[in-house]
């Protein structure tokens, strides 16, 4: 956890409740300190997955350094989509990666932003997700929605279990909250069960690894000529 640590020297009073370890021992306190600073409704401010945009082509590969511990990777073009991209996992650090598409030319290469997973408290996950400048944007355009296509990945830390974006963006703000799981299938109802109580269903382990990406136009338009398709039928 030692990255949150760090964002603590700016003396950010509402990054307190992000460096709280995952283990919520201040919840039931007389006072409930923690559910005041954590208010979903205050905006906070959040860290960011970290990126590079070293990226080259070579020989039918993308290769680039590992934004967290700068190790060369390379992954093969075949093992991506040309609009969706690919999740990967760093050779040196087990970090997980996403490679966005986009690459239809090797010009377009270098124009590629890698994403390294975010350790998240999972207790945490909500305000990360609803703190994050990308999903308050898309929030103002009123299509959040278009992440459970694109945009966001949630992977245990220790198992590397990955969640569907149907049951991170369901995850409540505060315990007591109902969620909507008629769109769920019964796994997703298990592992939200279990991530509601903060840990993962299948290691116990409580941290995600997280990345929320900008949402590059091919997808969007990608996805609006999905929808036309399905008002014509
Ligand atoms: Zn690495
Ligand atoms: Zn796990």
């Amino acid at each position: 956890m030692g990255f949150w640590n760090r964002r603590k020297e700016e003396n950010d009073k509402s990054l307190e409740c992000f460096n709280q370890e995952a283990n919520p021992k201040g919840t039931k306190s007389p006072d409930n300190q923690q559910e005041v600073t954590c208010k979903p409704a205050k905006k906070l401010k959040i860290p960011l997955n970290k990126t590079t945009s070293d990226v080259k082509y070579l020989q039918n590969s993308i290769v680039f350094s590992c934004p967290i511990c700068n190790e060369l990777n390379t992954v093969e073009l075949h093992d991506l989509d040309p609009i969706l991209g690919g999740e990967s996992m760093c050779m040196h650090c087990q970090v997980v990666l996403h490679i966005p598409g986009g690459y239809r030319t090797q010009s377009e290469v270098p124009k590629i932003k890698v994403y390294a997973g975010l350790p998240v408290a999972i207790k945490k996950f909500s305000l990360f997700y609803w703190n994050h400048p990308v999903i308050q944007e898309l929030d103002e355009q009123g299509i959040t929605g278009i992440v459970i296509q694109y945009g966001m990945w949630g992977f245990c830390q220790r198992c590397h279990h990955q969640f569907s974006p149907a049951v991170l963006i369901n995850l409540p703000h505060t315990s007591g909250e109902i969620v909507d799981s008629r769109s769920m299938s019964s796994d997703e109802m298990m592992e939200m069960k279990s991530l509601r109580a903060g840990s993962c269903p299948y290691c116990s382990h409580r941290i995600l690894l997280a990345i929320i990406s900008e949402i590059p136009h091919y997808v969007i338009s990608a996805s609006e000529n999905l929808a036309h398709r399905w008002e014509d039928d």
